[in-house]
């Protein structure tokens, strides 16, 4: 017979997280980039005291548990505050993303029922927008003393956010609630629809947060200091702001500046030993340091993730500057964190390639998910690192149904990502495109993130991007974008003769088009549904 566990059973809640680093780690710093421009920072027990304080303001607006508290904001600490003060009451915090248009964010602000919105004063235009078209909303709440807080013509009831919680008590007792509970929303980019919700438990937060903190994931300790660049507005920012407090490590939050001159520099004063982000912002980083001759004195290595790190990318911040680079895989429905790459330790004796080879591929799963490929009758595909198929994904913070949806999307217990990707003998997953990015072409499958990661291998590219084509022979052809690196001259006939020696022949895109910049979207990955609408015609 089963014999019950005799350990005590107390909920895995976010409010015990901020109240362990208060306790814990209170001296630790957060500093935090204001919207206005100066930098901002306290410690871990005025965090936790002022999202006391928030709660209490919340409770006074008569939200009560179970209420939405939307925000629309940078990474920074009221928004941090917010994070704990918000999920820890009872209440669900949905971030917004900024970057959706005006439409789909009505459509998520109304679909999720906010009742209160935080916002930066960078987005009041947007605030005036859709203020109107959402009537369930009683505040919009500034994340700004009340000299920053803008007044928005038409939009009754804008509060200044310092105004509303310095009066408030600093006493505030959490409530104690199953740890299955709602403490965060956050919907997809909607490319084809509208978006989808994906309402994370208390519980899957926790457990991945926890996970995160881990050497063979971000590796979190008392003697990091991180940068997410990584959204606040997208996907938890892959949990690091509840992973940070749980490693007691420094937590630096850039605000809007996200160009490479203002991370580096804050890289440098904080003395930040970790940050993560999408390949985009990297690349703009390591072009200003490029430019100045610039060196990391602190920063000891990366996440990167959201879409695919070019392996040109990764030998630079290895070879060049030292940093150590952990590639993860992770979708708004995986709460943050799904896989990560990192080097096992026979690859002490690999020649640099090798060992960046292995890293731009997705890496392995963490404890808490399990992941498979499967063909189109569901049938699960061999670990042989070469058969392709549809990445499935299960575990403790996998989405089992989204939000108000009708239908479960899971088949068999198991969530499909939509990704294709294979996995190696040794477990390394790698993600060789999206379903609705492959490129068929005469019955086989050109990978588009392979092509472009080649092609950023060429040094006069900054930016490459690969769409197929409708083509009357070949079902699809690629077409390839380049965005040419400063003073670079280069032309097809050069790019193509260089893919030559990267590629096998029949994926060699037939045709090149430059461009000044490539159209990217709300979360910094390059929106090929807009260059297919513009160029996706028929290759003769
Ligand atoms: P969307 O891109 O539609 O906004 P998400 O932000 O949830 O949706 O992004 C999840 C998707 O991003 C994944 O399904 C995958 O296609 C892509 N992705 C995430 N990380 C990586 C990575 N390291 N390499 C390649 N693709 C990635």
């Amino acid at each position: 017979m089963l014999q019950p566990g005799l350990m005590m059973n107390l909920p895995l809640l976010l409010s015990s997280v901020i109240e362990h680093a208060a306790a814990q780690y209170g001296e630790v710093e957060v500093v935090s980039r204001e919207t206005h421009g100066p930098l901002f920072r306290y410690t871990y027990a005025q965090c936790a005291a002022r999202a006391r304080k928030l709660a209490n303001a919340l409770s006074g607006l008569g939200l009560v548990a179970g209420d939405a508290v939307g925000s629309i904001a940078w990474n920074n600490h009221r928004h941090l505050e917010a994070y704990y003060a918000v999920s820890g009451s009872g209440m669900v915090m949905h971030t917004c993303n900024p970057r959706l248009q005006a439409q789909q964010l009505i459509y998520i602000i109304n679909h999720a029922e906010d009742r209160v919105i935080l916002f930066d004063a960078t987005f009041a235009p947007l605030v005036k927008g859709i203020a109107a078209h959402c009537p369930n909303v009683r505040a919009w709440v500034c994340l700004a003393d009340a000299g920053n807080t803008p007044t928005i013509d038409g939009v009754a009831n804008v509060l200044s956010y310092d105004e509303l919680v310095e009066p408030c008590s600093e006493v505030f007792a959490w409530p104690q609630f199953d740890e299955n509970t709602a403490a965060a929303l956050c919907y997809t980019s909607g490319t084809t629809g509208n978006p989808k919700g994906a309402m994370y438990s208390h519980r899957a937060i926790v457990l991945n947060a926890m996970s995160g903190c881990m050497p063979g994931l971000l590796s979190l300790s008392p003697s990091d200091a991180i940068l997410p660049v990584v959204p606040m507005f997208h996907i938890n920012a892959w949990c690091i702001p509840y992973a940070a407090p749980i490693g007691g490590t420094k937590l630096v939050l850039p605000g809007p500046k996200l160009d490479g001159q203002s991370i580096y520099e804050l890289m440098e004063s904080e003395g930040v030993t970790i940050s993560a982000g999408v390949p985009t912002i990297w690349q703009g980083l390591l072009a200003y340091m490029e430019q100045h001759g610039l060196r990391f004195s602190t920063m000891r290595r990366t996440g990167v993730g959201g879409s695919a790190m070019p392996q040109a990318l990764i030998a630079k911040f290895m070879d060049v500057y030292g940093v150590d680079v952990r590639h993860g895989w992770g979708m708004t429905e995986t709460t943050a964190i799904g896989t990560m790459g990192i080097l096992p330790p026979q690859s002490k004796t690999w020649t640099s390639e090798k060992k960046q080879a292995l890293l731009a591929k997705q890496g392995r799963s963490a404890f808490g998910v399990e992941i498979k490929v499967v063909n189109e009758a569901g049938d699960t595909l061999p670990r042989d690192g070469s058969s392709q198929g549809e990445l499935m994904v299960r575990g403790h913070w996998i989405i089992a149904s989204y939000y108000k949806g009708e239908k479960s999307p899971l088949i068999d217990g198991w969530f499909p990502t939509g990704d294709i990707a294979t996995i190696a003998p040794d477990g390394t997953m790698q993600i060789r495109d999206r379903t609705k990015d492959v490129i068929k072409t005469g019955g086989e499958w050109i990978s588009s993130i392979d092509l472009e990661s080649a092609a950023v291998g060429h040094p006069g590219v900054a930016m490459a991007a690969v769409i197929g084509v409708k083509h009357p022979k070949w079902d699809e052809r690629p077409l390839l974008f380049i965005v040419r690196k400063p003073g670079a001259t280069l032309e097809k006939e050069e790019i193509l003769k260089f893919l030559e020696t990267k590629v096998a022949k029949w994926w060699v895109p037939d045709d090149v088009v430059f461009l000044e910049s490539l159209p990217v979207g709300g979360t910094g990955k390059v929106q090929k549904g807009d260059l297919r609408k513009q160029y996706g015609g028929v290759f003769s």
